[in-house]
């Protein structure tokens, strides 16, 4: 039995090891990655659902960080977030990310809005709300014009502690949206206990729109119940004319998605926000 078991082991032990080993290297690639300039921020813009014959005006964008690792290439945010979560190092990404959205933005002649997405970690970490008055100090942004994203899993950790501190983030001046609304548990608690200004519908219901009459009647409600709680809605994900143009029709307040723009570099958006020509 020795043997047999031994032998199993040996089949899968390299490969665990591979990918333990393969883990570890990435997780210190990480560490060095923001100190090397690896890490940057793309921005996809928001646009006011204003009406069917286009003329969506973009009022703020989506920080998305990307990170180009000198041999892998591009590593995308659903891998090296959470590598950065269970290492502990999203709490000095993370507040890099913030830096950097908030000094970029405070750049802008043109004052549009800019949104960051704030993981759970961060989130945990008792400095955030120093931490998020500090950069607002230190790059001079006005905090009206700063939105933190953050999804419903942070809240069900700690309902106490996370209606404390959304106070407190509100407290300052910025504002806050619930992301991916929707995809979790989406308790309706939490949309009348916690300060939201603004809820972001998730692409899987957007997606869906013109081919499933649910998704239009759950998009259609979550709209309406926004608005009867004074909160501000943003669908994402919105790929399609047809999806703008159900969304407009219901009084969504706002668009994201590759129908309006795709996340890029903010030179990519130069114009939009006002960015001095670079020479
Ligand atoms: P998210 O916050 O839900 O961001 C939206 C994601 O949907 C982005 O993927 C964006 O590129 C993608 N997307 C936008 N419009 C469309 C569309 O029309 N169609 C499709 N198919 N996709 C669209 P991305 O940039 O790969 O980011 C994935 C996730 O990674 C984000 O989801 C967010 O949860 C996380 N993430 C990204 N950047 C950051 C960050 O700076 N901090 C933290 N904590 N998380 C981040
Ligand atoms: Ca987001
Ligand atoms: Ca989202
Ligand atoms: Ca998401």
């Amino acid at each position: 039995a020795k043997a047999r078991m031994r032998g199993s082991v040996s089949v899968y032990e390299p490969e665990m090891d591979r990918q333990i080993r393969d883990r570890r290297v990435l997780h210190q690639d990480l560490s060095k990655a923001v100190k090397n300039g690896e890490i940057s921020l793309f921005y996809q813009p928001q646009a006011r659902g204003s009406g069917p014959n286009g003329n969506n005006e973009v009022v703020g964008f989506e920080a998305l960080a990307r990170w180009r690792h000198p041999t892998r290439g591009y590593v995308p945010p659903s891998d090296f977030i959470p590598l950065a979560e269970e290492s502990g190092l999203i709490v000095e990404l993370g507040e890099w990310i913030l830096r950097e959205a908030c000094r970029q933005a405070a750049s802008w002649a043109n004052p549009l809005q800019v949104a960051v997405n704030l993981s759970p970690a961060q989130f945990l970490n008792s400095d955030l709300v120093s931490v998020v008055h500090t950069i607002l100090l230190e790059t001079g942004l006005n905090p009206r014009r700063l939105e933190l994203e953050v999804t419903e899993g942070v809240l069900i950790e700690d309902f106490d502690r996370g209606l404390s501190l959304l106070r407190r983030l509100t407290a300052l001046g910025v504002r806050i949206s619930m992301d991916d609304f929707g995809s979790g548990y989406s308790s309706l608690t939490y949309l009348q206990a916690f300060p939201f200004d603004k809820i972001k519908i998730d692409r899987a219901f957007v997606m869906n729109l013109g081919h499933n009459p649910q998704s239009a009647a759950i998009v259609r409600a979550v709209i309406g119940l926004g608005h009867g709680l004074g909160v501000s809605i943003v669908a994402e994900g919105v790929e399609t004319q047809q999806q703008l143009h159900f969304l407009v029709q219901e009084g969504c307040d706002a668009v994201q998605g590759y129908y309006i723009g795709k996340p890029h570099p903010i030179e990519h958006y130069a114009e939009l926000v006002g960015l001095p020509e670079i020479v």
